[in-house]
């Protein structure tokens, strides 16, 4: 539950970005995510997410708004608004030719960490996403679900506050989405916010405190699941998501 003595995890605040081709891909977002918070960002392709994303941690420049990640102003201050966000992206960018425990550590080292503070963070990641027995080997000698496990634990290295997870389970089988499900609950339940895009909405439903739809760059609409379906005067998040992009006819209800 978000706590009312801390600042927002993250307050998001009429942000415009407008590409150099002239896309405007977010109009005007505002939003607003508790510290402690599950939060799902729904919408379709091109919606906005990446761009949002992008531009809370550093990687776009927004053209006019403001972010502010745990009371710290991620446009000017943006160093210290870094600190505060660990991204776990959706291609899995791994350095083949780095171990493990390498990847750990110059994340670490990338982040300012001290030498022992990484050596002591780095054992106790990799234990927790059981990859300890792994350390020494090349990260490209990984399954698909290892290299997924190591993403996370790269994204925790140096402690972030706000995680962000931008389609974490995007193309693995069901075994693997559900070991992330449980990695990443017990993750919130420790103290991580989290920011979480997906494609799956029973995976945002089982997941989320709450969910905000985007949709053309604008923020259409948000609450808990049961909100949304309510707002929507909808049976589920399914239903109101196929609202959201006019799309109801393909309802499963319709399915006979
Ligand atoms: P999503 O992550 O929801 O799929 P994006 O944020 O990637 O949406 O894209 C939003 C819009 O911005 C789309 O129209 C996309 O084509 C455009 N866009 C994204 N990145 C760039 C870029 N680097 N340059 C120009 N247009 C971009």
């Amino acid at each position: 539950m978000a706590d009312v003595q801390t600042p927002a995890a993250l307050e998001i605040t009429d942000l415009v970005k407008r590409y150099p081709t002239g896309t405007e891909a977010l109009k005007g977002v505002s939003l607003e995510i508790g510290a402690g918070e599950f939060f799902g960002l729904l919408g379709p392709n091109g919606a906005g997410k990446s761009t949002l994303i992008h531009c809370t941690t550093g990687l776009a420049s927004p053209t006019s708004g403001g972010i502010r990640v745990f009371g710290h102003d991620a446009i000017d201050n943006y160093s210290d608004a870094r600190l505060a966000v660990g991204l776990a992206p959706q291609d899995l960018n791994l350095d083949h030719f780095l171990t493990l425990e390498e990847t750990l550590d110059f994340h670490g080292g990338y982040f300012g960490m001290r030498k022992k503070d990484r050596r002591e963070r780095t054992a106790e990641l990799l234990e927790a996403f059981s990859l300890s027995g792994k350390r020494h080997d090349r990260t490209r000698t990984l399954s698909g679900g290892m290299k997924r496990r190591l993403i996370l634990a790269r994204a925790l290295m140096h402690r972030p506050r706000l995680l962000i997870l931008d389609e974490p389970t995007a193309g693995v089988d069901v075994e693997l989405r559900l070991e992330l499900w449980h990695y990443v609950q017990r993750i919130n339940a420790e103290g991580t916010t989290i920011l979480l895009t997906t494609h799956y909405l029973e995976e945002a439903e089982q997941l989320c405190d709450r969910i905000a739809f985007i949709n053309g760059g604008e923020l259409v609409a948000s609450g808990s699941s049961a909100e949304l379906a309510a707002r929507y005067g909808v049976a589920g998040l399914e239903d109101a998501y196929l609202e959201l992009v006019g799309r109801k006819e393909l309802s499963r209800g319709l399915v006979a």
